[in-house]
């Protein structure tokens, strides 16, 4: 069972736990990405397994009628395999999904992932005419032009700041050149994108730099945040705009947390504190 100081940003264990936090989400507000927990599969095995249990979750959204859909990892679904792996596990989640008029988000990873991302995501945006999404980073330098190719597709892109430590040569690595470039990205994405800008951040200025451009272009978009992260938030803005709780749930969830625990300050207090009270 996962600790209860882990349970702030994790769903639980198991699919059935997922399912109820989407649930109790639903209810206050909020649509659910959930993220069975599982990268950089050096084998086949755990990657079709992963594609599989996928598939079975989406069977379970449908049938719970929840107001959620998933979030897979390239490297999850076999890309450190092979791209072909990656292709086919692929297929089978964004298949199923389709059968049930479900979503299905694509988490990007580090920067040597990004074209074998972005063309598995092009090929799935035009053949379901648009119920999947990609993930880009605003710290890399050629997202720029990437979202200029995707601006011609169908389906749905989140704009993040980036969560890995990417070179000089490929990416923007100052902090403050990151946020110039997330304001400029986002931007474009809103004069650019008809079916949507996904915001996937916890920055109070992005957020409302993206209710300023929505109110200048009147293009639809929805706030994506982590469970665990600024929740009070996420639900007051809900009463504004379309949000999202990313929500990672499985076995394998103590490295997660530990990243949560390590990347800010407040959530380390937070996990003294709860090992402190017991
Ligand atoms: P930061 O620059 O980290 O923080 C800016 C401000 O936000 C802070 O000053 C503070 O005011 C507020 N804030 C941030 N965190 C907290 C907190 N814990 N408590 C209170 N206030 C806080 N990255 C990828 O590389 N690939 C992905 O596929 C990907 N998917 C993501 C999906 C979602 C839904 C989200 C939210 C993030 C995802 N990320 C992904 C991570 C992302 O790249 C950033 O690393 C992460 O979101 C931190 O950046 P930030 O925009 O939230 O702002």
């Amino acid at each position: 069972m996962i600790p209860p100081i882990a349970s702030r940003f994790v769903a639980g264990e198991t699919a059935p736990e997922a399912l109820e936090h989407a649930r109790e989400a639903n209810e206050r507000g909020l649509g659910v990405i959930l993220n069975l927990l599982g990268e950089h599969y050096h084998e086949r095995g755990p990657a079709d397994e992963d594609a599989a249990t996928y598939c079975e979750l989406i069977d379970d959204i449908a049938d719970a009628g929840l107001r959620a859909c998933v979030s897979v990892k390239p490297s999850q679904l076999g890309l450190d395999v092979g791209e072909d792996v990656f292709r086919e596990n692929l297929a089978s989640v964004v298949e199923r999904a389709d059968e049930h008029d479900e979503f299905v988000w694509i988490d990007m990873e580090d920067h040597t992932t990004t074209d074998a991302t972005l063309d598995a995501f092009e090929h799935h945006a035009r053949e379901t005419g648009g119920s999947v999404g990609i993930c880009v980073q605003a710290n890399l330098r050629r997202t720029r032009e990437d979202l200029e190719r995707l601006a011609d597709l169908p389906g749905k892109v989140r704009l993040v700041k980036g969560a890995y430590d990417p070179p000089a040569e490929v990416a923007y690595r100052e902090k403050s050149r990151v946020n110039r470039e997330y304001r400029d990205l986002l931007a474009f994405m809103f004069r650019e994108f008809d079916d949507g800008v996904a915001v996937g951040s916890h920055d109070p200025g992005m957020i409302d730099l993206a209710a300023d451009l929505h109110g200048e272009y009147g293009t639809p978009y929805e706030v994506q945040m982590l469970m665990g992260v600024r929740e009070d938030a996420q639900v007051d803005l809900a009463d504004d705009c379309e949000v999202w709780q990313y929500a990672p749930y499985g076995s394998k969830w103590l490295s997660y947390f530990y990243r949560r625990v390590l990347e800010r300050k407040e959530n380390l207090t937070f996990a003294l504190r709860a090992v402190v009270s017991g």
